[in-house]
């Protein structure tokens, strides 16, 4: 096994920090919503589904980073973090300190949002 450099570890204990700070928020907001509770409050009933709406599709972002997240910390543990997915050139540093979890280069990642 690659044994990783002081920076990856600072990597590693960052994107294992913003995987937490996800499912903590989640599931604050899970329990802000007050799912379960549908008896006692039938005139909220829109309104609830309206949360649970952007629940959901807060949750599928957060899921989407979830994995970001996960494959980055998988490719941190094979030794292969920091190439880019699409064409295998290193991503850029200052790419890695604001988005720790991207798979692309500044290049590909640019391309792709076009
Ligand atoms: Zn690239």
């Amino acid at each position: 096994m690659k044994k990783n450099d002081a920076q990856t570890e600072e990597i590693r204990k960052k994107l294992e920090q913003s995987r937490k700070e996800i499912e903590e928020e989640l599931e604050q907001f899970k329990a802000s919503l007050d799912f379960g509770d549908e008896t006692d409050h039938m005139e909220e009933e829109s309104d609830e589904s309206e949360e649970m709406g952007t629940f959901l599709s807060i949750k599928k972002l957060q899921d989407a980073r979830l994995e970001a997240i996960d494959r980055a910390l998988e490719k941190i543990k094979n030794g292969t973090y920091g190439f880019c997915e699409r064409c295998g050139k290193p991503i850029e540093k200052e790419i890695v300190n604001i988005d720790p979890e991207s798979a692309l280069c500044k290049n590909c990642k640019h391309n792709r949002a076009q």
